[in-house]
Order: structure tokens, then sequence, then C-alpha cells
């Protein structure tokens, strides 16, 4: 059996494929189309793995692209699929925190990796990657440094709410010279805070797995685990376990 997962996600679109003993994963920017993008992902799996489309039984789509992938045999939600991922690679995980380029969720789940409960915030850019990668971008560093350069003996808080006053605000704070590190310490956590609000809402089961592509991000970690006093286990596939999540849902 040869299964295909797709996460066509706003920023990083992902691919795993699974045969008998095998995995293996690619991830390209979405780019403009989440068409080309899903066309693409299938393609290098295809050469990467030596098998012809005709081998593959099932391909099975996830993420914010995900309806316009016409190829796929199945469409599935990102929540179901990144409680499948989760539950496969941290076995005993209850409460799954995914924060991607456009949103962020809060996910129940049982052993066997089924939904029990979710919240999401897509409305606002604020504590997701977007939001961080502005920042970045405004703080003329990449966001993978963001976590590296951190530091909380000159933490100043960051008071706006909004995307784009947060930006003003700390375009304003670096001109006035406070340091990089301390600034990006509070970036750091307003997003644990915004985001560990919406997990203490729906309340908090240990053990908590961190997912999606921001979780790669130590400082966002550091600052969840502060707000909901406990430990984050971050697993090493962190921005892929909607793609394997589809993956298995689709052999399964
Ligand atoms: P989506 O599925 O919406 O495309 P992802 O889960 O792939 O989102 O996460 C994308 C976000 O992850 C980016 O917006 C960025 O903020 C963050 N990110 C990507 N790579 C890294 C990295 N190496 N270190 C820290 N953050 C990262």
């Amino acid at each position: 059996m040869i299964s295909i997962g797709l996460d066509i996600g706003s920023v990083a679109a992902k691919g795993i494929m699974l045969d008998s003993s095998r995995q293996y994963s690619v991830m390209i920017p979405t780019g403009w189309s989440p068409r080309d993008a899903g066309r693409q992902l299938i393609n290098r799996l295809l050469d990467s793995s030596g098998y012809n489309e005709v081998e593959v039984d099932s391909i099975t789509v996830t993420g914010y692209g995900r309806i316009a992938i016409k190829q796929a045999a199945r469409s599935v939600t990102e929540i179901r699929c990144h409680a499948r991922g989760v539950a496969e690679i941290c076995p005993g995980v209850s409460t799954i925190i995914d924060i991607g380029g456009q949103d962020s969720k809060v996910i129940h789940i049982d052993e066997s990796g089924r939904v029990l409960d979710f919240a999401m915030n897509d409305k606002c850019a604020a504590g997701t990657g977007k939001f961080l990668q502005v920042m970045a971008n405004a703080l003329e560093i990449d966001v993978s440094e963001l976590g590296e350069a951190e530091d909380l003996n000159t933490k100043v808080s960051i008071n706006s709410m909004c995307t784009v006053f947060a930006e003003s605000e700390i375009v304003g704070l670096f001109a006035r010279g406070t340091p990089k590190g301390g600034i990006i310490a509070g970036l750091h956590q307003s997003v644990g805070k915004r985001v560990g609000s919406m997990a203490k809402r729906l309340g908090v089961k240990e053990q908590v797995a961190f997912t999606g592509g921001v979780a790669q991000n130590q400082g966002i970690r550091r600052a969840l685990e502060q707000e909901l006093g406990c430990r984050i286990i971050v697993p090493e596939v962190c921005q892929f376990t909607g793609a394997l999540g589809a993956a298995l849902i689709g052999r399964e």
C-alpha cells in the first residue's frame, strides 16, 4: 500500500509518502498556486521514491489549499490530520497546540488520535506564523533565527494586539535603541499569552505537543510552557504532522 499525504498550507506545502517500510518527505513554499504546489510535491515524492504514479493507492490532501487539488482522492480537515499524525509519533499526547502560517489551533485527542474537541483562531494574524514573519522582517532577521536571538534579560512588553500596530511598536522600540533580543523576547511572550489563553479556555490536559512551523521556535515553546505551567513536547517532524496524518488516514 502506497499512500501520499499532502498538507497545502498558507506558507509551506508539505508532502509525505508511506510505503510498507519507508517514509519520504518533501516541503516547498506554497507560492501563489496551491494546485501547482500539490503537483510539485507529488512529482518530487515520486522522484525520490522511484515509484510510478499508477502504483500510488491513495492521495489525501489537507490544509487551506486542499480544495484546489483535483487529483486528490480525498480531502480531510487539518484538525483531523494533525490529530492522527501526532497520535502516531507522540503516543500519550492529549492536547495539541498547532501554530501555522495563518492560524493557531488547540486540539484535544484520545489515544487513537480521534478528535475530542478543538479551538481555533483563524480570524486574526496575531498569534500566527505570519505575525512572526512580519516582525522578523521589521527586525531584519530571518524568522528561523528568532528563537536563538531572544534575550530574556532585556525583555520588553509588546502592548499592541494588532499585527499592524505591533509592527509600528517594535519599529519604534528598535529606533529608540531597545535591544533586539529584548524585543524578540517580548514578541514571544505576546504570542505565548495569546495562544496560551486559547488553550486555557479549552482546557490543557497533559501531555501537550506543539506542532506547525512555529514549533521550531524555542522561544515560543518556552513562552507557552511558562503561560501553561507545563512541559511541552515538540516532535522532530513538527511541521509535517498534518501531511503524515493525511497519509495515515489515506492508508487506513
Ligand atoms: P502553513 O501550514 O500555514 O503553511 P506551517 O505550519 O508550515 O504553516 O508554518 C509556517 C510558519 O512557520 C511560518 O509562517 C514561520 O513563522 C514559521 N517557521 C517556518 N520555518 C521556521 C523555522 N525554521 N523556525 C521558526 N519558525 C519557522
